[in-house]
């Protein structure tokens, strides 16, 4: 018996000595030892919803339904403003950095979303342009939704509508022109494939502003299905005021004594 209790010991004072090996993993935004890939104390710093007083629809938050483009998807979920760190990781996430998808949607399932409500059938991201594809070498939306996913076991479908590569409608592009014809650029922009959907389901986006691209889209399901119930999914919201400058609620609940 103690011989077996000295190869333990033996093999956990080797465990030990190949850990200190091996090089400490430091937290993406502060660089902190940590466990995971952003640690607990900027986790903590993000400005997350408190969905609960919104029953888990940001469509119930009139200050933010206002600022969004209204159309049939009937539930908007989101892990948080576009704030720092949120927005900072978004950001890096969509240039260059697939490997944060992991952690922004680890954060959506436990501060944007209701695990006891009836869940959507199927995920479907954004889809994304071939140009932007090949720039990138990945699809931000389907890795998002492939994350999703495997933490909710919901299946995700990548191939239920394409963007065309030759209609531009970037922030860039659509300054200077009125919000109709944005949303005819869109309109053009998407096409549904003949694959057959549910009868729930969930549109995923990484960040949502005036919720102009998403909207497109779950009208178009909505033509085709009228009964489906649809959802949109992003990482965060960044809404605009009427006159186009941020909605910063930090700023508006607590505004700077004159
Ligand atoms: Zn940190």
């Amino acid at each position: 018996m103690s011989k077996i209790k000295t190869e333990i010991t033996k093999y956990l004072s080797g465990l030990r000595f190949a850990a200190k090996l091996l090089p400490e993993r430091l937290c993406y935004l502060c660089q902190q030892s940590t466990d995971t890939l952003v640690c607990q104390h900027c986790e903590q710093d993000c400005l997350f919803f408190n969905l609960p007083m919104c029953d888990y629809n940001l469509l119930n938050w009139t200050v933010i339904r206002n600022a969004l483009v209204t159309a049939k998807h009937t539930r908007v979920c989101a892990a948080g403003y576009y704030q720092w760190p949120l927005d900072y990781l978004v950001r890096e996430f969509k240039y260059g950095q697939p490997q944060l998808a992991d952690t922004l949607a680890d954060w959506f399932c436990r501060y944007g979303l209701n695990a006891r409500r009836p869940m959507p059938q199927c995920l479907l991201p954004v889809p994304t342009s071939v140009w932007r594809y090949t720039r990138r070498q990945y699809h931000q939306t389907a890795l998002l939704s492939a994350c999703l996913s495997k933490r909710l076991g919901i299946e995700t479908q990548t191939h239920w509508a394409r963007r065309s590569a030759s209609v531009k409608y970037g922030f860039m592009h659509q300054q200077g022109q009125g919000r109709k014809a944005r949303l005819t650029n869109l309109n053009k922009a998407y096409t549904l494939t003949a694959e057959p959907l549910p009868a729930h389901v969930a549109i995923i986006d990484d960040v949502m502003t005036t919720g102009a691209t998403v909207a497109t889209l779950s009208n178009m399901l909505h033509k085709r299905n009228p009964a489906m119930q649809i959802e949109v999914w992003t990482m965060a919201v960044t809404p605009l005021n009427a006159d186009g400058t941020l909605l910063l609620p930090g700023r508006q609940l607590a505004p700077r004594a004159r």
